[in-house]
């Protein structure tokens, strides 16, 4: 066995999670092992256990002060507990820990693993922190419930600076985005914005975008039309879990979790707990999500060493049970015998599948605004607000009546909406109404308004009985409008 030794071990913090966990950590450590990684395990306990003695976030906080201390969080799948008031340990890692960008390579091994899609190769790059994640959710009356999405410059910037220079760093043609732009013009919009201002750094890359719909249904039917895509949160956590599943096997996808300062690496499976302790389950995502946080601290020889030995395996039929097929695979192997075959290949080469390189890893970019956005910032203006009520009167004429009936100096009631559809003025009596309505006033003539305005117009509006349950400032930047215009 060749050990890392001396001085030059780099501590990593190890979690052994719950369910399938420790039996892939244990076959995962035994093959960096077995090839030298220079690496330091530091083993903290997460997940299931540490839920059920109280501690909702699955995490004791002295185990964060060992992934802020060693950066390098190689983490097995754990265990939600059934039921309510426990935070989803991974979300709580990647937004304290910064780690936005979420990198998961779906690749086929066809014909030693049976996939429709025998020449896929695609890395979705997930935005890891935004969007419809900020757990940012109210229940605002009896029928309406709301989640907000948040999609913000310089978390755009990031990813997508990052999936750039994925592409360069291994040596990929082409970076798509999928967003839904058409629909949601300013979050999506935005990103979609900033993709083509970062795309412009990277002449050497071809960059291309495409409706997340239509893109969605290509990626399923044609995924070998697709190199690196990069797109917001909810569409990545999605669209990864498809990629990987007609590439071959969710258990064979690693993953990498990309901060500023640090970095964590996990397969994209869950802890399969009917298959714990059986010696059945497929140490492959992990181990994959290890050779992805040798290439991040410095390590790619060893990295490929491993990745070809890996391929190797599977090319000479040496299979767990989740790939095996008769006639095709050679044996059928458990976990730790899977292990051992790995370790006993290393330093051969894949004879069929192509044999991987890492030359360096991506650059992780720091610079997050593009210079000309951050030296001057727009000028913005107060020009309206959205009054929401909860309401359930006799219908829009109604509301909107009485609503003009309030005295509003300087506001006027532009339009009335409910459920994002206009209803008033000159709404259809077709239209669904709930409980739920979105009130536009504007500034009536040319002077500006003040956020006091505001108060005073709340104030008006709760004195004459309403029911207000959130209100939305409408700015202007630059003189365009920050906010969604009304159609109908
Ligand atoms: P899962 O991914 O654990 O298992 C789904 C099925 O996939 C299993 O029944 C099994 O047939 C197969 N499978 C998964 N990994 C495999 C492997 N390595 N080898 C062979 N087959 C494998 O998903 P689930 O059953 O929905 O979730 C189980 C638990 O895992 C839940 O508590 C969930 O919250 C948790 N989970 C954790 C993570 C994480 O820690 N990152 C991710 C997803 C789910």
């Amino acid at each position: 066995m060749k050990e890392g030794s001396g001085s030059d071990l780099i501590p990593i913090t190890v979690a052994y999670g719950d369910g399938i966990g420790p039996e892939i950590m244990n076959a995962t450590l035994h093959i960096l092992r077995e090839a030298g990684a220079r690496i330091q395990p530091e083993v903290i306990e997460i997940g299931e256990q540490v839920y059920l003695r109280g501690v909702d976030t699955g995490i004791e906080p002295s185990a964060w002060d060992s992934v802020r201390r060693t950066r390098v969080f190689l983490k097995a799948p754990i265990t939600t507990p059934q039921g309510g008031g426990y935070k989803s340990l991974n979300v709580s890692m990647r937004k304290a820990l910064g780690l936005y960008a979420n990198v998961r390579p779906s690749i086929a091994y066809a014909p030693f693993v049976p996939t429709l899609h025998p020449t896929m190769n695609v890395v979705i790059v997930r935005e890891n922190e935004e969007d419809l994640y900020g757990g940012i959710e109210h229940r605002q009356t009896e029928q309406v419930y709301q989640c907000l999405k948040l999609i913000t410059r310089p978390g755009s910037t990031k990813v997508i600076r990052y999936a750039f220079e994925y592409a360069r760093a291994y040596q990929r043609k082409r970076v798509t985005c999928f967003v839904k732009d058409n629909i949601m013009k300013l979050t999506d919009g935005l990103f979609h914005r900033v993709f083509d201002e970062v795309a412009a750094e990277y002449p050497d890359i071809e960059s291309d975008s495409w409706i997340v719909d239509i893109g969605a249904a290509k990626l399923a039917a044609t995924p070998e039309m697709f190199d690196v895509i990069v797109m917001p949160n909810l569409y990545g956590d999605i669209l990864s879990d498809v990629a990987a599943q007609i590439s071959g096997s969710i258990g064979l996808g690693g993953s990498a979790n990309i901060g500023e300062s640090c970095a964590m690496f996990e397969a994209i499976h869950g802890s399969a707990p009917r298959m714990a302790g059986q010696n059945r389950a497929n140490p492959s995502g992990l181990l994959l999500a290890a050779v992805m946080m040798l290439v991040h601290i410095g390590q790619g020889e060893t990295a490929a060493q491993i990745h070809n030995a890996w391929l190797r395996t599977l090319e000479d039929g040496v299979h767990t049970p989740d790939i095996f097929q008769e006639g095709a695979s050679t044996e059928r192997v458990g976990t730790s015998e899977f292990a051992a075959a790995v370790a006993a290949r290393l330093g051969q080469m894949p004879q069929v599948l192509a044999p991987v390189r890492y030359d360096a890893a991506p650059k992780i970019p720091v610079a997050v605004e593009p210079p000309a956005v951050a030296a001057m910032p727009a000028n913005r203006q107060l020009v309206g607000v959205d009054v929401f009520l909860n309401w359930e009167g006799e219908g829009p004429a109604a509301l909107g009546a009485a609503l003009s009936a309030v005295p509003n100096t300087p506001w006027s009631l532009k339009v009335i909406t409910n459920r994002g559809v206009k209803v008033w003025p000159n709404g259809f009596p077709e239209t669904f109404c709930t409980d739920h309505w979105r009130c536009r006033f504007q500034a009536a003539g040319e002077a500006a308004v003040r956020p006091t305005d505001v108060l005073a117009l709340l104030q008006q509006v709760v004195a004459a009985g309403f029911d207000v349950i959130k209100t939305e400032n409408l700015y202007t930047f630059d003189g365009a409008p920050g906010f969604s215009a009304v159609h109908g």
